[in-house]
């Protein structure tokens, strides 16, 4: 197509050790859209977005952001760029407090203390739950705290496209509505590109525009968000219920 996307990958095969895990995907998301990235266990959701963050390079094929070819570019180059990302498990630095978290994710976009706190206080009108927690460590942290954390920590350095791996892993509902309510009024604020690799699929659906199913390295559905949620025989056959 022509319309101009904020990050594709064109052709991408990526493989470990022996067969590849994806194989010759396809993919285009234009600027401003949230895509929900679902399938089973193993289907290659988490290797496909290492390999659009630069932490796996790909046997052959295109990355692109903004339409420029970052494959052969570092993780750090691609996060200037304008691309973040929340890996499993989130990644907030335990030993150290909230505050000083944000911080950090702020450090390399943002230059000067001033135009850093700010942009630490913004966040914490946005996380309400982490601004009663500004002084606490990150280990003091319950598990949906620890992924606003993470969210808010990404959030900070106003990336333009944003990669989350499952970030509903062991949180309650609620807490799942509250993080998925921030990152959809993210992405209509700010234009924000999101990638939102997930195993609950009802709650991502119900934040993304388009739904994109994988199996065994492949896309096999690539739809409006609805339509994916209000189809059972693809439900049944790839999502587990
Ligand atoms: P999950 O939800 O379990 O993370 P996924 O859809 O993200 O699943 P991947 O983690 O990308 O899938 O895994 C796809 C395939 O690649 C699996 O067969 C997995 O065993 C294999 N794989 C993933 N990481 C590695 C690695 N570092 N070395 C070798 N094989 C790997």
């Amino acid at each position: 197509g022509t319309t101009p996307a904020m990050l594709a990958v064109e052709g991408l095969v990526v493989g470990y050790s022996g067969a590849p895990v994806i194989d010759g995907m396809q993919l285009r998301l234009p600027p401003g859209q949230v895509v929900a990235l679902l399938g089973a266990n193993g289907a290659g959701k988490t290797t496909l977005l290492r390999t659009v963050s630069g932490l796996v390079a790909p046997r052959s094929g295109r990355v692109r952001l903004d339409g420029e070819d970052v494959t052969q570019t570092t993780v750090e180059d691609r996060a200037r760029r304008g691309l973040a990302q929340v890996p499993e498990g989130h990644s907030i630095v335990t030993e150290l407090t909230v505050d000083e978290n944000l911080h950090l994710g702020g450090l390399w976009r943002l230059p000067g203390t001033k135009a850093r706190r700010a942009a630490v206080d913004e966040m914490y009108q946005t996380f309400e739950p982490l601004a009663r927690r500004r002084a606490s460590l990150g280990h003091q942290l319950s598990g949906g705290e620890r992924q606003m954390l993470a969210l808010a920590r990404a959030l900070i350095a106003r990336p333009r496209v944003l990669l989350l791996d499952e970030p509903s892993l062991g949180l309650a509902p609620r807490v799942v509505a509250q993080l998925f309510a921030i990152l959809r009024d993210a992405a209509e604020r700010t234009g924000l590109t999101v990638l939102l690799a997930e195993q609950n699929v009802t709650s991502a659906l119900s934040i993304a525009d388009r739904g994109v199913v994988v199996s065994l390295g492949a896309i096999v559905a690539d739809a409006p968000a609805e339509k994916i949620a209000a189809d059972p025989a693809l439900r049944h056959a790839y999502l587990g219920f």
